[in-house]
């Protein structure tokens, strides 16, 4: 997703940033919860010119970043215990563990239950419930993937081929060898949260870089993208 990232240096830190261009007049610069960089500007605007406007608010924005950085430790890190809930496609589900031999993850009512040979087994509770994870991820993005390729508005010379991924710091990308790789992490995320990032993508085998060109095709292919996008940003913060 963050494809052609930008940077510029501040003390001993590289400030990274993504570039919009957009019909408006003015360029804008948005820090996000999420410390992503977002400058929107001005149709055919020099790029240098961009990245010096962005050099002169940089001690805004590493203070924005700052701000943002102090509610970070007050995300709890997940201990896998009973009653703590964790994400699937957008939804909340309680974790319930019991004993027994079966080992398996089943969704019932609003939860996960999970059954493990030693219930107290954090680790393995963890490892259960990431299997179960991945199996869906598979799944579901295979499912989700081939409904956005139907859709897509493009005849597409090249179909990429999709991998599932750790990723650390992006949703999906594409390489040039054709192939779509999403974060195995985004089956938390809702359904139509998957569907954008996959749409994406794919407006990447048409257009290598986010220029206007790339975010009309997103537009004509996924009208409501931003608010997807948004929506993905505050779910899985
Ligand atoms: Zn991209």
């Amino acid at each position: 997703m963050n494809k052609d990232n930008d940077a510029i240096s501040y003390g001993n830190r590289l400030i990274r940033y993504s570039i919009i261009y957009t019909k408006r007049k003015s360029l804008e610069i948005a820090v996000h919860p999420d410390s992503s960089i977002i400058v929107t500007a001005p149709q055919n605007s020099d790029e240098s010119k961009i990245k010096k406007k962005v050099k002169k608010r940089a001690k805004w924005i590493a203070k924005q970043l700052k701000y943002y950085k102090q509610f970070e430790p007050f995300t709890p890190q997940k201990q896998f215990l009973n009653g703590e809930t964790h994400l699937y496609l957008g939804k909340q589900y309680r974790l319930k563990i019991k004993t027994g031999l079966a080992e398996g993850v089943k969704l019932k009512r609003g939860y996960f239950v999970i059954t493990q040979k030693d219930k107290e087994d954090k680790k393995r509770t963890k490892e259960l419930l990431y299997n179960w994870y991945y199996a869906k991820a598979m799944q579901k993005f295979n499912e989700y993937y081939d409904a956005c390729l139907k859709n897509f508005p493009v005849n597409k010379s090249i179909i990429p081929v999709l991998k599932i991924r750790k990723m650390k710091r992006r949703w999906g990308s594409l390489s040039k060898q054709g192939t779509l790789s999403l974060n195995r992490e985004l089956i938390k995320a809702p359904k139509e949260c998957i569907e954008y990032v996959i749409t994406h993508e794919l407006c990447h085998t048409v257009y290598s870089n986010h220029s206007s060109d790339f975010y009309k095709l997103l537009g004509n292919a996924m009208p409501d993208w931003k608010k997807l996008k948004h929506k993905l940003e505050l779910k899985m913060s």
